[in-house]
């Protein structure tokens, strides 16, 4: 049995954002933190990045202590390092029975706990793992903003008003607010009647507010429908497949605005070279 810790969309892969990071990192918990990690193997010397010297023996035999998240990165807290995994575009990591382990194609790093195995699979490679001393983060963490459930309006204001780029390319600089990505801009600005094109230091508090609101409501549904989808399928023999909520904006071009009394369409342009769903009537603001 193959339980996949990763996001599927009607069918389709989709890049994890917070919410599937936040939802692997549930999915691992139970199994993972407390207990030692064992036999791990490597089947290639990199992913995006060379692997650190040594990084298979220096896993081996530690006990994972903590799994925490911060933005998209997945953060294996053992004794004597953290264990950094980003899941990049394409990467999952998939839980089985050691009995019932069949190495698959693009299973790059493999190891047990107990009786389970798991494997890192990234099929694109543009995931990444590394191991940091305690105590040091990479830089990418270093200069991070605070998580949309901890950071104040006041504080996530500010930051908007330091740039006068679109709101929406704003919002996906985790200097200004951590792990959001395309998919959950479109739908919290769409949540929030704010345009994607709006300049970033236009906006008021009041709709900063509003915004934040809207963007914490929309992880959290997210994360919910994973979360929800984990504990069903636990008692189901077969594949997990999760995320199965429709999205309101994102990837509904052409289709109705489900705003209350809009009668726009869902349209697409390209923004900063990523795909921008919105409502030209009802996101003017
Ligand atoms: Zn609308």
């Amino acid at each position: 049995m193959l339980i996949g810790l990763w996001v599927t969309i009607l069918g389709t892969c989709i890049v994890p954002e917070l919410p599937e990071v936040e939802t692997v990192c549930r999915g691992l918990r139970p199994y993972m933190e407390g207990k030692v990690l064992q036999n791990v193997v490597l089947h290639r010397s990199n992913l995006r990045n060379p692997f650190p010297p040594m990084f298979a023996e220096r896993l081996q035999g530690q006990v994972v202590s903590k799994i925490n998240r911060r933005g998209k990165y997945i953060l294996v807290e053992l004794p004597d390092y953290t264990w950094m995994m980003h899941l990049g575009m394409s990467g999952r990591i998939q839980r089985s029975s050691v009995a019932d382990y069949i190495h698959q194609k693009h299973d790059h790093v493999v190891w047990q706990v107990d009786d389970m195995t798991f494997a890192f699979n990234d099929a694109r490679r543009f995931g990444d793992m590394d191991l940091l001393p305690k105590g040091q983060m990479c830089l990418p963490i270093k200069t991070m903003a605070p998580e949309p459930f901890e950071i104040e309006a006041g504080d996530f204001y500010k930051r908007l008003q330091r740039t006068t780029r679109p709101l929406k390319t704003s919002l996906l600089d985790q200097a200004i607010i951590a792990g959001l990505g395309n998919i959950y801009v479109c739908e919290a600005l769409w949540q929030s009647g704010l345009s994607p094109f709006k300049v970033s230091d236009s906006i008021t508090l009041k709709q900063t507010q509003f915004l934040l609101k809207n963007i914490c409501e929309v992880l959290e549904r997210a994360i919910q429908s994973g979360g929800a989808s984990l504990r069903d399928h636990k008692t189901v023999e077969g594949t997990l497949g999760y995320f199965q909520h429709q999205f309101r904006v994102y990837d509904q071009k052409g289709t109705p605005c489900l705003t209350d009394k809009c009668f726009g369409t869902i349209k697409r342009e390209a923004q900063s070279g990523r795909s921008t769903y919105y409502c030209s009537t009802c996101q003017k603001n």
